[in-house]
């Protein structure tokens, strides 16, 4: 079992920790809000004073942290001179392919072997041990990571190297947001065209339009019962999460000289559905704003 430093006990960072310790892990933790410090004491994480307190004497260091400058921020508050060399360092965040690349120069400066591995299942794949890891990094920083990400999810990938997770993570998600702009429309044209939404969802689920935006979380009440539409739209995948994703791959897009423009058009939409307050909705209710009525 492995003595592992925690930072960052957000949404994300507190069940996952929570699960390491489950699994017999000695898991210290640090959260800049001392509230989450006792949640996680609850769940068997000891609470540590500071980023560098939790990795002094560990095996392993995970980060859990918002965005990439807060990653580097922990990175160079000390942490990387306090823990011991060859201390492996997962970062977990989703942040950009540039701060990632970053944080691994950093980590391999000053002697420590470094991943960076996003996930993706959210609160609920957090809370239950089964996201999907992507990592970026040596061979040797995989290997060491894979048994300490698999307590905390279900299926782990190494994508490559240094910033290959982040990669994949956004890659991902545009996808994942054009899509669903894309089955809102054509819900939305079905609605105009006089046909149901489940005669929509028998054709097109078992059809070319297939995919998982439909098929898991279909934008409109009905056809499936676990999607954020029969609830409200509680998300689920919050609709400010989605736009995060898909300005950093908006970013990372710039600067590779690549050209998305679906997944620019796709910013653009959570952009609005965002600056409608609809932030913290399950991003599946952009259909509101292709309908153009809130919901
Ligand atoms: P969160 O805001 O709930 O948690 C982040 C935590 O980091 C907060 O508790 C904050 O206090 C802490 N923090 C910030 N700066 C710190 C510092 N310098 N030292 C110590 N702690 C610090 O966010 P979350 O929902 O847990 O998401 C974390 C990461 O996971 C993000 O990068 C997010 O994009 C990604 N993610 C989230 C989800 C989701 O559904 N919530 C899904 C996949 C990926």
């Amino acid at each position: 079992m492995a003595r592992i430093g925690f930072i960052g006990l957000g949404n994300m960072g507190l069940p996952m920790a929570g699960n390491l310790a489950n699994k017999g892990h000695e898991v210290a933790g640090f959260d800049l809000v001392r509230e989450n410090l006792g949640q996680a004491a609850s769940r068997g994480v000891t609470g540590r004073r500071s980023a560098p307190d939790a990795a002094t004497d560990v095996d392993v260091v995970v980060t859990m942290l918002p965005a990439g400058r807060h990653v580097l921020e922990v990175y160079g508050s000390g942490v990387l001179e306090a823990a011991k060399p060859g201390t492996l360092f997962i970062d977990s965040s989703t942040i950009d392919v540039a701060s990632a690349r970053a944080a691994h120069r950093l980590a391999t400066e000053a002697k420590m072997l470094s991943l960076d591995s996003p996930v993706s299942g959210g609160v609920g794949g957090a809370e239950a041990g089964t996201l999907t890891f992507m990592a970026g990094g040596t061979k040797a920083a995989f290997e060491r990571a894979k048994p300490i990400l698999e307590a905390m999810g279900k299926r782990v990938v190494h994508c490559g190297e240094a910033g290959a997770g982040q990669a994949a993570k956004i890659c991902n998600n545009m996808m994942l947001g054009i899509s669903m702009i894309g089955v809102c429309e054509a819900f939305v044209l079905a609605e105009k065209l006089g046909l149901s939404h489940q005669a929509l969802f028998d054709v097109a689920s078992t059809s070319s339009g297939q995919c998982w935006s439909l098929t898991n979380y279909c934008p409109v009440p009905g056809p499936v019962p676990s999607a954020p539409s029969n609830h409200g739209y509680k998300a689920g995948f919050a609709s400010a999460l989605m736009l995060k994703d898909l300005k950093l791959a908006q970013e990372a897009a710039a600067a590779a000289g690549a050209t998305t423009p679906l997944g620019a058009a796709a910013a653009q939409i959570f952009g609005l559905h965002n600056a409608w307050g609809e932030g913290g909705a399950d991003f599946s209710g952009i259909i509101h704003l292709i309908r153009g009525k809130q919901g």
